[in-house]
């Protein structure tokens, strides 16, 4: 069976440079949506938990439950309570879901400074400190999300210009002890010198940060490799074509071997006819549900170790080809 390893080393490498950067451990908010990055929840978490990380980022309250017991602090994104829990914070980011959390719930608000994805207009902050108030929620941090920390832009700049103004806003209104966050893994990278409350570190987590320019860096590593079985193999005569569509003819007889990673457990098709294996093995032929062919003899095939590169080839980003890892994989932590 196609299977996934983590290379706990390779985690704590990463860890290690983000703590430095935070400048305190207890700063790392580690995001783990999405199975964490198609890593495993709840083996990112165990790994997580040894290095001495405390805070966690998920999506939804289900994932914040499954992880509970690793984490003192953990956000979620984008749910309502559905259990009563002390660690979790709910965040808003709509100014009329405020009505929905129950009395009581700790929440986070978020500022749209320019993405216009989620979050409250910063012209509506004010309002919603008051609905926050009168509703009896307890605020315990304002954030926002930058849209193009890994870009050489402008936007970068004026979108903390405009958080800088929201926190002085904030502050203003009295709110003192309420904790700001902005940073994603580019976010913090770009920070000459970090100084806020805390980052939510997703991506160099990973060790799949991609930076340009002058903070492109090469000291993250990846943490996760897929591994996939031969099922079969056979000798391709020179003008033979393989797989569906005939889309690969052998221009030489080779010897070509099919393994059991498909795009049903998250091979991404568009890497068609356009891969290589780290150890060189050529992808040819169409990528199927359960099964894709290399030019190798090999009993076992290392897919990936740098899901950067597949992406390349997919033409798509690291974090679809991570994500498009399906749960059912199975996961080993070396
Ligand atoms: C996913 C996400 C992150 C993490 O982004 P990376 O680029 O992986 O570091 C941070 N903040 C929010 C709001 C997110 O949705």
């Amino acid at each position: 069976m196609a299977y996934i390893t983590l290379n706990k080393n390779n985690f704590f490498n990463n860890l290690d440079i983000i703590s430095k950067k935070t400048k305190s451990k207890d700063k790392i908010a580690l995001v783990l949506k999405d199975n964490a990055y198609g890593h495993g929840l709840l083996e990112v978490a165990q790994m997580a938990q040894e290095y001495g990380v405390k805070k966690a980022v998920v999506q939804t309250c289900e994932e914040a439950q499954k992880i509970e017991n690793k984490f003192d602090y953990i956000l979620v994104l984008a749910d309502f309570p559905s259990c009563k829990n002390e660690k979790i914070r709910y965040t808003i980011n709509d100014i009329n879901a405020i009505q929905k959390f129950p009395t009581g719930t700790k929440v986070e608000l978020k500022v749209d400074t320019g993405m216009h994805r989620n979050g409250v207009g910063i012209d509506e902050v004010t309002l919603a400190l008051e609905k926050i108030q009168e509703q009896g929620l307890l605020l315990e941090a304002v954030f926002t999300h930058h849209r193009s920390a890994d870009e050489l832009t402008s936007e970068w700049f004026w979108q903390n210009e405009k958080f800088a103004q929201v926190k002085s806003h904030v502050k203003s209104l009295g709110f003192g002890e309420v904790r700001f966050h902005s940073c994603n893994s580019a976010a913090l990278f770009r920070h000459v010198d970090f100084a806020e409350d805390m980052a939510r570190v997703g991506i160099a987590a990973y060790g799949c940060l991609e930076m340009p320019g002058a903070y492109e860096r090469d000291d993250f590593k990846p943490v996760l490799s897929l591994h996939a079985t031969q099922i079969s193999s056979r000798t391709l005569r020179s003008g033979e074509a393989l797989g569906y569509g005939a889309t690969f003819t052998a221009g030489e007889d080779c010897r070509v071997s099919n393994y059991d990673f498909g795009y049903g457990a998250g091979f991404l098709r568009t890497c068609s006819n356009n891969y290589t294996s780290p150890k060189g093995f050529k992808l040819a032929g169409r990528v199927s549900m359960d099964n894709s062919s290399f030019i190798s003899d090999a009993k076992e095939i290392l897919v990936f170790d740098d899901a950067r590169v597949l992406a390349k080839s997919a033409k798509t980003i690291s974090y679809e080809v991570l994500t498009s890892l399906k749960a059912g994989l199975q996961r080993k932590i070396i």
